[in-house]
């Protein structure tokens, strides 16, 4: 007689409830999802835009070839050719207020000897200042990173500025020291062989989602149940028992496990009881239609840029799309008053005839793009068991040690997959 699986609930289908989902799938169960939203993909996403009529993503996404639970999760779901990965780890960047342009160009292996070459590190840096990364390891729970390096030296405002801005999403002032350490360790300790960027093929969701959502399908799961929202959990001390549903209720049995892959506002509000970080960043996408496809320098992945409102700069197509993180000011303005700040900045950067006109653009604000990465947030970070034993959480927001990536919501989907296989022996 074959075994009764316990049954297994996952509301929220992110990439944290998702890879959940593959890694339970894998060991034989058949684990139910349910999306408050149309669709998959939660912050990770891309859709066909009809003013630009073109496919975007919600957002850049930048993952790095040495993500291993990235790499890990496009290998259980077979999408590994879906994710594009950079011949070099080569980024180049402008200045936009001097028009001075350079590459940082990591070497492959794993010394860093690219550090003692001055046309590959950033100009006017010397090697010594780069030692202060180490300042990261040793950085104590309530150091910020503008406290470990000299932001008047010109390292500061080309480097470590762009960078904490783009990992956390949360300006250096009052990011978290700590929490830039593993990607420092990545990028110097294992060589730029770690470091490739990496883009999708054609889009986050084509990469990401729906080969996640196939794989499960080819594997009797149940379909995700969308439209389905998550009102109440109902509970005793140490355990879920039901989980109630704008339009149905599902009771849970002693051994049946549920999967919160929300986000901490939600579980806030569901169960007050679980501490989550208070605040969030905004991220702000401006997505325009170029007249012809453009390249940028060394047929990079993207570009950054100093000395600007724009930070990144990533080319798809004919399609232009710029990153601003840390943009809780930003994402106030119009969409229009956006545009045209940020359009004659990308005009120049493309090298574009002075006075192009404004084209086609699409400009997305995610407002609560990821929790505001502070020393604060780290201490209200929650691991994936809970104080109720049939419930886990994931989530890019809780403790993986990680910055809140795309990394780091897989990592906690597997690490809830980890703990409920554990949980019933079969761990
Ligand atoms: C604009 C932008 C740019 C980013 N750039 C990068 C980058 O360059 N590199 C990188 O690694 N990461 C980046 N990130 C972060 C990355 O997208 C996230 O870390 C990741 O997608 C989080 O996945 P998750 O599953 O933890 O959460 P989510 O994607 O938020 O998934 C949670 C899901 O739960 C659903 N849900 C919410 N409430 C309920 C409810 N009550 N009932 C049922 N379902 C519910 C939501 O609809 C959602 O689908 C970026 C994020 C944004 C927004």
């Amino acid at each position: 007689m074959t075994k009764v699986q316990p049954s297994v609930h996952i509301v929220g289908a992110g990439l944290a409830g998702l890879a959940c989902a593959v890694r339970l799938a894998q060991a034989g169960l058949k684990p139910a999802l349910y999306e408050a939203a149309d669709h998959a993909g939660g912050r990770c996403r891309s859709y066909f835009d009809p003013a630009l009529d073109r496919l975007i993503d919600n957002g850049n996404h930048l993952v790095l070839s040495g993500n291993v639970a990235v790499q890990g999760y496009l290998a259980d779901i077979g999408a590994t050719d879906e994710l594009l990965i950079a011949p070099e780890p080569a980024i180049p960047f402008i200045d936009l207020r001097t028009g001075q342009r350079w590459t940082l160009r990591p070497n492959q292996g794993r010394f860093p000897w690219w550090l003692f070459l001055k046309d590959r590190r950033v100009p006017d840096s010397r090697v010594y200042e780069y030692l202060a990364a180490l300042k990261l390891a040793l950085a104590g729970p309530e150091t910020r990173i503008a406290e470990c390096f000299d932001a008047k030296k010109p390292l500061y405002e080309r480097f470590w500025e762009p960078l904490t801005i783009a990992i956390l999403n949360t300006s250096p002032q009052t990011a978290a020291a700590r929490l830039l350490w593993p990607v420092m360790a990545l990028l110097f300790g294992k060589g730029g062989k770690a470091a490739l960027p990496c883009q999708p093929r054609e889009g986050l969701s084509q990469t990401f989602i729906d080969p996640a959502l196939a794989w499960l399908a080819a594997r009797d799961c149940p379909a995700p149940s969308f439209y389905t929202r998550l009102k109440a959990v109902e509970r005793t001390n140490d355990q879920v028992k039901g989980l109630d549903f704008a339009s149905q209720r599902i009771n849970i049995p002693t051994d049946g496990k549920v999967v919160l892959a929300l986000p901490p506002a939600g579980i806030s509000g569901l169960l007050p009881e679980i501490t989550t970080p208070e605040k969030s960043c905004a991220i702000v996408n401006a997505h325009f239609r170029l007249q012809t496809p453009c390249a940028l320098p060394d047929d990079a992945y993207l570009l950054g840029l100093v000395g600007a409102t724009s930070q990144w700069l990533f080319l798809r197509g004919d399609i232009a799309s710029v990153t601003i993180s840390a943009a809780d000011d930003l994402a106030t303005e119009s969409a229009e008053i956006i545009a045209g700040k940020i359009w004659p900045e990308i005009a120049t950067a493309l090298g574009l005839t002075a006075g192009t006109p404004l084209p086609p653009f699409r400009i997305v604000k995610e407002k609560r793009a990821t929790f505001a990465q502070t020393p604060a947030s780290l201490s209200r970070r929650p691991g994936t068991r809970t104080r109720f034993t049939n419930l886990y959480l994931a989530g890019d927001w809780t403790d993986t040690g990680l910055p809140a990536t795309i990394e780091g919501a897989i990592l906690s989907g597997h690490k809830a997959a980890a703990a409920i296989l554990k949980d019933i022996g079969k761990g």
